[in-house]
């Protein structure tokens, strides 16, 4: 990696005149910041890329590449824990080495790393390793070193929110950044959160053998998702033993000779090995120069931006988690990407949240596009239909008995969204993203081939249902 100088702008000769290549500065290297960096390499530009902890991020380093390679592994033992009613029997004693898990997890994001800061370094995207602070909108120091830019974007993410009561100590009370030091499966798991995160990490480690208990405040888990698809998953989580406690919120954490104990707020207690520690994010976004540069943050300490990414001030776009707008890696990279569209005078459109297709990764998991329930439950105009996924014979011949897909329609038969509750969810959202995107009817849907016998036979059933004759 090249160290970066205070530098001025680049001078190149391309066919003509020498022009000027814009400066582009970024701090923070997830996906919100390196797919921006590749944006704007690829239109020309000086890139910059600003990251103190490993291109790729917290994406890469921490979240989403180690949960979903753990979730990995829970996943055949899930499927193999289920084998029995298609008559494989025997399996009783796989298990899973959580050492060896675990070491494959953190080799596997290194070498995610690797790859992206190779993909940048190939580009031509200089690489300064540090921690960025803003001097004004156009210059970052990052240690001695000042570099000037033209455009700067901010995309540094979050970090896991910590109660006061309840700090992680990383042997035995856990954020889900320490979760991959373990070298044995904790005994009994208590999981603080019920959100996109604890349901992720509850399911998993279920699924690896471990006792859970899912302490939950709200009344269910997953408050954020179709209700129905969160009753699916409670109810799986409860028949195959789980015990999950709603209404129930932690006041603190505290070491036991033997492990963990959870005290709730009405003063029950919960014991375990271990406690997950999941209850939310907060944006990185302090010390790190904002105010002065006049960009505008919120109380919650996000960054305001409109749907181009600009944040208040002039030159100044941000990205990705610390702006709060959805905290997904891929609305990150999109953000990321359409900011420097914009700053270096490409086609672009604002952002669309509609369109953004999510999932919950837990068994089974659950996918949504576009409208939701709630939207409609508030007055939003739009037919449904929900069809359970007992009902089809692919989902029979494979023994799944828990999910359905959910159709939002407007009531000229346009798709506007839909939930779906599977296994591979997330791959079975696809036609439905598609449908909204490309603003289909429901009849378009239905008239399209599915495989038979397959899962998404039930989209097109479901579009078929909503025929409006
Ligand atoms: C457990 C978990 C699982 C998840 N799973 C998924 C999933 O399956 N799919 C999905 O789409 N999303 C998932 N997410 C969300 C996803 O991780 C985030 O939305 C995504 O990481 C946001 O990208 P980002 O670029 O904003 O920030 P990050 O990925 O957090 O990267 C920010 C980077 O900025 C660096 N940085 C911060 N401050 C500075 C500074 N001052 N100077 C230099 N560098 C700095 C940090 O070191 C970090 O590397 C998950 C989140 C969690 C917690």
């Amino acid at each position: 990696m090249h160290p970066a100088r205070a530098c001025r702008p680049a001078r190149v000769r391309d066919n003509g005149p020498v022009s000027v290549k814009s400066r582009i500065v970024i701090v923070g290297g997830g996906p919100g910041g390196y797919e921006a960096a590749l944006v704007a390499s690829q239109l020309g530009a000086d890139v910059t890329v600003v990251e103190e902890n490993g291109p790729g991020g917290a994406a890469v380093l921490t979240d989403v590449v180690p949960s979903k390679t753990l979730i990995a592994t829970a996943e055949v033992l899930a499927t193999v824990g289920s084998s029995g009613e298609l008559g494989i029997h025997g399996l009783g004693r796989v298990r899973a080495d959580l050492g060896e898990v675990n070491r494959r997890v953190k080799d596997l994001a290194q070498a995610q790393s690797r790859d992206i800061t190779r993909r940048l370094e190939t580009e031509g995207v200089r690489i300064v390793e540090g921690r960025g602070v803003l001097e004004g909108p156009s210059r970052v120091r990052v240690g001695d070193q000042v570099i000037e830019a033209d455009t700067l974007l901010i995309s540094t993410g979050a970090a896991p929110r910590e109660l006061p009561d309840a700090r992680p100590d990383g042997e035995r009370v856990l954020n889900w950044t320490q979760l991959y030091d373990l070298e044995e499966l904790p005994e009994k798991l208590v999981v603080v959160g019920s959100g996109v995160t604890g349901a992720e990490f509850a399911s998993a480690y279920h699924a690896l053998g471990a006792q859970v208990a899912l302490v939950s405040s709200r009344d269910r888990v997953l408050p954020g998702e179709d209700a129905d698809a969160a009753e699916v998953l409670e109810d799986v989580f409860r028949r195959g033993g789980m015990e999950v406690l709603s209404r129930s919120r932690a006041q603190s954490v505290k070491r036991t000779d033997a492990g963990v104990v959870v005290t709730l707020a009405d003063g029950r207690t919960v014991e375990g090995s271990h406690c997950l520690m999941a209850v939310g994010a907060v944006p990185n976004t302090s010390g790190l120069g904002l105010e002065e540069a006049g960009v505008t943050v919120s109380a919650s300490g996000h960054i305001g931006v409109d749907r181009v990414s600009r944040t208040s001030a002039r030159g100044v776009y941000a990205a990705g988690d610390c702006t709060g707008v959805f905290p997904l890696a891929s609305v990150a990279a999109m953000q990321g990407r359409k900011a420097m569209w914009h700053a270096l005078g490409d086609a672009v459109s604002p952002l669309e949240l509609r369109l953004v297709s999510s999932n919950v990764f837990t068994s089974p998991e659950i996918a949504t596009v576009g409208v939701t329930q709630a939207q409609v439950d508030a007055g939003l105009e739009a037919v449904s239909v929900k069809l359970p996924l007992a009902t089809n014979a692919r989902a029979k011949m494979q023994g799944i008995h828990d999910g359905f897909v959910k159709l939002f329609a407007s009531p000229s038969g346009r798709v506007l969204g839909g939930t779906v509750v599977a296994p591979r969810a997330s791959e079975l959202i696809h036609p439905i993203t598609l449908a909204v995107s490309a603003r289909l009817t429901v009849d378009e849907v239905a008239s399209v081939f599915t495989v038979y016998p397959s899962i998404s036979g039930s989209v097109a059933e479901a579009a078929r249902q909503l025929h409006i004759g």
